[in-house]
């Protein structure tokens, strides 16, 4: 199914979807809780990597949405296999070890998970946020290509803190987009892909675009795909993303995975590279590669 070539370019990809992500983090936390306009009349056009922010991050720093992708990453990689409870262990842990930031509904499923193992919150409406999707990307590389094994290890990992059929067709939606772009989909086949969602869930309808970026998932994939369709590099993407202000980190995380997955290592600027926390760039890059070699696509090499 895969030759050696295309599998090196899968890893390329899929390293950038990683790095991608972190950089979109980083990035837009900076201007997380701002409006677009509170933005504009501070800096122009917000570009650089500097860190500050509510969270006061130092330049490069990241915050939940790569460090929850982590967790999964890592229990995925020292486990060489899917195991939620070694995901919702590396949660726990995580969430001990006092974060620089976790949103409520990531809070109120690992404390639930802390204090009686519950690994699947109950369903809930109001459960909608973005905290699911922005940390899938460690599940849709380790399933790649696989459609079946993606949605299960999407799903299960996301319903340990969000039960809810909007979070869960984001979610759905969002890894299989990466599963295509990481093949070297272009943008008619992803566009597709989303059409097939808004058809089957007319909240995610982004034209016209509306210019909510909230954290409730459907603002925030609205904003993805907006600005992902429009931008003609990764950089475009991710700018027109974070500019939009509000829940900036998380839409910058999501936008740079689908953004990095499809225009590669070499699209990512070197002057947002260079800004990055070193360490957390070099623990990213290995797993991604591991993750891909642990992968159906990898293994059949
Ligand atoms: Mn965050
Ligand atoms: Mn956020």
């Amino acid at each position: 199914m895969f030759n050696q070539y295309d599998l090196e370019e899968i890893r390329d990809r899929a390293r950038a979807a990683f790095v991608g992500m972190a950089i979109g983090d980083a990035l837009g936390a900076t201007v997380e809780f701002m409006t677009a306009s509170e933005i504009a009349a501070k800096y122009g056009t917000f570009r650089d990597i500097i860190g500050g922010g509510w969270l006061r991050l130092k330049p490069g720093q990241v915050t939940d949405d790569t460090e929850m992708a982590l967790c999964i990453a890592r229990a995925i990689v020292k486990n060489q296999t899917w195991s939620l409870l070694a995901v919702a262990d590396n949660f726990a842990a995580w969430l001990k070890s006092r974060p620089v930031d976790c949103g409520d509904t990531c809070r109120k499923g690992i404390r639930a998970y802390l204090l009686n193992g519950q690994l699947e919150s109950p369903p809930n409406e109001w459960d909608a946020g973005n905290g699911a999707a922005m940390r899938i990307l460690p599940a849709v590389l380790f399933s790649l290509p696989d459609d079946e094994l993606l949605k299960k290890y999407v799903i299960e990992q996301a319903h340990i803190t969000h039960n809810n059929p909007v979070s869960d067709a984001a979610c759905i939606c969002l890894g299989q987009l990466l599963h295509l772009a990481l093949c070297g989909a272009g943008k008619t086949r992803l566009r597709r892909q989303v059409d097939g969602l808004v058809t089957r869930f007319p909240t995610f309808t982004f034209e016209p675009y509306r210019g909510l970026a909230t954290g409730y998932v459907v603002d925030t994939m609205q904003t993805v795909f907006h600005w992902f369709f429009r931008g003609k590099s990764f950089k475009e993407c991710l700018v027109g993303t974070v500019n939009q202000g509000a829940d900036a980190d998380t839409t910058g995380a999501i936008c740079g995975m689908l953004a990095g997955a499809y225009y590669g290592m070499d699209a990512i600027p070197k002057r947002w590279l260079k800004r990055m926390d070193g360490k957390v760039i070099a623990e990213i890059e290995i797993m991604a590669d591991r993750l891909i070699t642990a992968s159906p696509a990898g293994r059949r090499m």
